[in-house]
């Protein structure tokens, strides 16, 4: 059996010229915890062109979402944004990750850290029934350069919480904070200045990060999550060793830089 198995794209959505959203048809056999990854690709001169790819649809849906960023020069995405209805796309067989909540301590708060593209496993873990049982408070905070960069904003705010399924515990539960550092926007900053400032605790009227509450994911560019990751462990939080191994905090990497 091949490790891939080929998918009808059901929608792309363009969100400006450097993001755009992807739905295929979910595998009947693919079963994934949310903020898992997975490989996903398309044939390219007779071979697969695969790249890892956060699944951004919740555990329960019957597609599979993708938030994609577009490289101009990059092997797959120059290629994958123009990709329309009715082709195919390559799904790996085997999601995996270390953003997990199976991997965090017992807490009340968890903060969700995203920059970019790193919001893509939050929107996953945001609509999964099993977090918000788990945790009281849910704080998801995206970070972009750019307001119109702000992905599914209108869909955490206004879907979400009329959701059947979940909207009782989005509404009661989750916060969403989004902050823009090249526009003018409500919150503007990157996360660890909004931490370091304060500003985040007062905007949310909560208490500065400490190690028996608070509990944390981190998906970002390489250097936004070395900087939080010394942010946290300067509060005393610890990061989870390994997979299986529970911390204070998880972290996955948005892209590798090359
Ligand atoms: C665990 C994991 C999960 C990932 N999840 C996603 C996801 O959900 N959505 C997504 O778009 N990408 C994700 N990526 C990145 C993805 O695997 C590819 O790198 C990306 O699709 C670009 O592919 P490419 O072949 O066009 O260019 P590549 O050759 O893969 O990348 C070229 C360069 O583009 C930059 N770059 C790549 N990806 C990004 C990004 N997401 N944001 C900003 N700059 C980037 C980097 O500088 C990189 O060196 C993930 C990577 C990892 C390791």
């Amino acid at each position: 059996m091949s490790a891939y198995s080929e998918q009808k794209i059901l929608h792309v959505h363009h969100w400006n010229d450097s993001l755009f959203s992807l739905r295929v048809a979910r595998p009947p056999s693919l079963r994934f915890e949310s903020g898992h990854f997975v490989m996903i690709g398309l044939v390219v001169e007779g071979k697969p062109l695969m790249r890892a790819y956060s699944i951004a649809s919740a555990v329960y849906d019957d597609h599979l979402e993708f938030l994609s960023i577009k490289v101009p020069d990059g092997p797959l995405t120059s290629r994958l944004q123009h990709v329309r209805v009715g082709e195919t796309l390559l799904v790996g067989r085997k999601p995996v990750g270390t953003l997990v909540i199976d991997d965090l301590k017992p807490g009340r708060h968890l903060y969700l850290f995203g920059s970019g593209t790193g919001l893509a496993p939050y929107m996953s873990i945001i609509q999964d029934p099993a977090v918000y049982e788990r945790f009281e408070k849910v704080v998801l905070v995206h970070s972009v350069r750019r307001v119109n960069e702000l992905a599914y904003a209108d869909f955490i705010r206004n879907e979400l919480p009329a959701s059947e399924l979940i909207g009782e515990e989005v509404r009661r539960q989750l916060v969403y904070y989004p902050t823009v550092t090249r526009e003018a926007f409500a919150t503007r900053g990157r996360i660890t200045e909004l931490i370091s400032s304060g500003k985040m605790f007062e905007d949310l009227g909560v208490p500065r990060f400490n190690a028996q509450d608070d509990r944390a994911m981190l998906c970002g560019s390489p250097s936004m999550l070395e900087e939080l990751s010394r942010m946290l462990d300067g509060h005393g939080l610890r990061v989870s060793p390994q997979q299986g191994h529970a911390g204070d905090y998880v972290i996955e990497r948005a892209f590798v830089e090359k």
